[in-house]
């Protein structure tokens, strides 16, 4: 793994400012890195910030939504301090994105071929037919039988399975440096889902991308994740390997969240299914964003909301139970 990040954000703001004047900080202070080659799980439920964060890296907030700090670098490129057209550039070519619903993505009145050799065409200025072919080559890559007569057909002719393969097709077209996957497979069969992550595993590989994966499912990233990151309140509470996070758990969040792999419960505290909601991000508890939900609630908790501290080299937590572990480091 080269030393160089692929993605590194800092300290990344993304609030929305509401009619009745309240702010919803939906990415409040979020810092990460992603390596070539690396897959990084974001996790928590939803309403936590994971797809918000996803939005941003893609400049694809809207109004009343904006981004109000922090750097986004994709490689030495900050992605806040340029303009909208070098974006849209970037956009599909250096990053490109899973949505978990392929529909939303593919447009229903194009064929499957004229979507992706648009693309070709548009970021790699490729001729007609050496788009054509390609993109009968990407279909190939994606496991899609008849790729050459499926080209010919309209994105409701296929099943959720093939569709979110083309739309993986597409997403690879331009062997993009970076992947962000958002729950790629949550709306599809259990048996299709491993596919799927199969797949994207594998080209991630092939094609040596930085993959953010962000999904509900602890299980996923047991099996994909090098890395993962528990987002609560619109902030990462968590940081550190998966193993662990699966195996040496902090923070209660995480705890919570864990309960739901069956495998892993004994070597957890098991705190049960987490109480309650994740509250609105315009209505955040005072102190710690977790407080209204964590069974170890102390009355600090209550005050301030704790900084994410380096406990060891690798592992990073918001919660003031580890207080003392900074030491470690
Ligand atoms: Fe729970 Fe307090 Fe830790 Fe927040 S800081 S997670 S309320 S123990």
């Amino acid at each position: 793994m080269t030393k160089q990040p692929v993605l590194h954000i800092e300290q990344l703001k993304t609030y929305f400012y509401l009619d009745d004047k309240k702010t919803a900080k939906a990415v409040d202070d979020v810092s990460f890195s992603i390596y070539p080659g690396e897959t990084v799980a974001l996790v928590g439920e939803s309403g936590s910030g994971k797809s918000m964060t996803a939005l941003s890296i893609m400049q694809l907030v809207n109004k009343p939504g904006k981004i109000v700090d922090g750097k986004i670098y994709l490689h030495d490129k900050n992605l806040l301090t340029i303009n909208h057209k070098q974006i849209a550039t970037i956009r599909g070519n250096e990053i490109s994105m899973i949505f978990q619903e392929p529909m939303t993505a593919l447009n229903p009145v194009f064929t499957i071929g004229s979507q992706i050799t648009e693309i070709l065409r548009k970021h790699k200025k490729l001729s007609k037919k050496a788009a054509h072919d390609k993109a009968v080559d990407l279909l190939n890559m994606v496991g899609i039988p008849r790729a050459s007569a499926v080209m010919k057909e309209y994105p409701h002719q296929l099943s959720g399975g093939m569709r979110q393969r083309v739309m993986i097709a597409m997403a690879i077209s331009c062997e993009p440096k970076l992947l962000v996957a958002d729950e790629p497979t949550t709306a599809l069969d259990v048996t299709i889902q491993a596919q799927i992550l199969e797949l994207i595993a594998q080209l991630k590989k092939r094609f040596n991308m930085g993959l953010l994966l962000i999904t509900h499912d602890l299980g996923v990233v047991s099996e994909y994740a090098d890395r993962v990151m528990v987002m609560y309140g619109g902030q990462i509470v968590e940081h550190t390997t998966t193993d662990q996070l699966l195996h040496n758990t902090k923070h209660p969040y995480s705890k919570g969240l864990l309960t739901s792999l069956p495998h892993l419960e004994k070597e957890v505290d098991r705190l049960g299914s987490i109480k309650g909601t994740v509250p609105p991000a315009y209505q955040f508890p005072k102190g710690c964003r977790f407080s209204t939900r964590c069974p170890y609630v102390m009355d600090a908790c209550k005050k301030l909301n704790p900084p994410l501290k380096q406990i060891k080299d690798d592992h990073f937590v918001r919660c003031y139970l580890y207080e003392d572990e900074e030491e470690l480091v």
